[in-house]
């Protein structure tokens, strides 16, 4: 998976993310609230996985902060350009 996949995975999963959160907190007393929770935990941690797996510089292998990576265009690191 190159960069730019990774930084629009991450997206969506966020957005995934949100999506569940609010669900969760807006059916908080019934039978849904259990899976609702795992799904939100199990995104979270795929979250965690894909900016540590796939969010670096494919040229020098760096890992890049996912706060940054949305307007980051170059590595801070090597200079090259990321994609
Ligand atoms: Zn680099």
């Amino acid at each position: 998976m190159s960069f730019k996949q990774a930084r629009k995975l991450l997206d969506i999963i966020f957005i995934a993310e949100m999506v569940f959160a609010l669900l969760g907190l807006a059916l908080q007393d019934t039978f849904l609230k259990t899976p609702i929770f795992i799904v939100v935990v199990g995104l979270l941690f795929s979250l965690f996985y894909v900016s540590a797996t796939y969010l670096k510089c494919p040229h020098c292998d760096s890992g890049i902060d996912p706060r940054l990576s949305r307007q980051a265009t170059h590595c801070p690191f090597c200079g090259e350009k990321l994609e």
